[in-house]
């Protein structure tokens, strides 16, 4: 029996880190071939969930996660010998030859691209870099933002679903295995910050097409700021979250968001949800409208 996502007690920072004895990187098996591995608030406040998926062929590891804070005690991530550890585990429990991997990201932010370096001398590893020209190569999306492309990692066939608006390379996988979305930074418990609202607006819609046509029973974005009060945020940097919301979102939020960047159409502003913040940000970066009332 795995811990259900929505109830493990996830490592979530401390109020001092000097005196922690968390891991740096806690591994959750979510089922026999898909493992969440969350990174400590103590080495980086960004905090991100990286996906390893596993097939016969290949397995995938979705994002490696952010450079250490400045004031990080531990600043070497042990996240190469995490997931060999786990891939080399899964190969002899199944008792089959080591799966090939492949690293590839949600989208090209230094919070999921910085430990990429620990695998470019790994054996049978591709490292699909963060730019859009390998993105599209490597997947096959010749008709970025349109289409869709299936990666198979033999028995286990994902499709990965454009969705730039976050940032130009954002794309989201779906798992009808595990019937998971995932979504990277455009749609987790916290501050949906968009750069480009027109192309955001028609990731959301894509996104939605999604979960109508596909069993979608679990979203999983990369990070945790909302506070498990709805509506509520950590403020950003926050380094302890000993009340914060639960990871696992649902097709309802993906349908949620699709109705609230429609609603807002072509007058983007900060919209406050119970599991997720919207904030539309104007070119030089700052937020663009305010909260109603606020
Ligand atoms: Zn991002
Ligand atoms: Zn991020």
């Amino acid at each position: 029996m795995t811990t259900p996502l929505e109830s493990v007690a996830w490592i979530h920072g401390a109020r001092d880190c000097s005196g922690t004895g968390d891991p740096l990187v806690q591994v959750h098996r979510m089922d026999r071939d898909t493992f969440v591995l969350r990174l400590s608030k103590c080495y980086s406040f960004e905090a991100n969930f990286l996906y390893l998926l596993l097939g016969r062929e290949r397995a995938l590891l979705l994002d490696t996660g952010a450079r250490p804070d400045a004031g990080a005690r531990d600043r070497a991530l042990p996240l190469r010998r995490t997931v060999d550890e786990l891939v080399t585990g899964w190969a002899a429990e199944r008792g089959v030859p080591e799966p090939e991997l492949v690293v590839a990201h949600t989208h090209a932010h230094g919070d999921h691209v910085s430990g990429d370096d620990q695998f470019t001398d790994r054996p049978r590893t591709r490292v699909v870099a963060p730019t859009l020209a390998a993105v599209t190569g490597f997947f096959g999306l010749p008709d970025w933002p349109e289409g869709r492309a299936g990666l198979d990692l033999g028995g286990r066939e994902l499709s990965v679903v454009p969705l730039p608006g976050h940032e130009p390379t954002h794309v989201a996988v779906h798992d009808p295995r595990t019937r998971a979305l995932f979504t990277g930074d455009t749609l987790y418990p916290g501050l949906l910050t968009v750069r480009d609202w027109p192309a955001y607006r028609r990731s959301a819609a894509r996104l939605a097409d999604l979960v109508r046509q596909e069993e979608v029973s679990v979203v999983l974005g990369a990070h945790v700021e909302m506070t498990s009060t709805p509506g509520v945020l950590y403020p950003l940097g926050t380094t302890w979250q000993p009340d914060e919301h639960p990871l696992p979102l649902t097709a309802a939020h993906v349908l949620e968001l699709h109705e609230a960047c429609e609603a807002m159409a072509g007058a983007p502003h900060v919209d406050v949800h119970d599991s997720f913040v919207i904030q539309p940000l104007a070119a030089d970066g700052a937020p663009s409208g305010s909260p109603p009332g606020a």
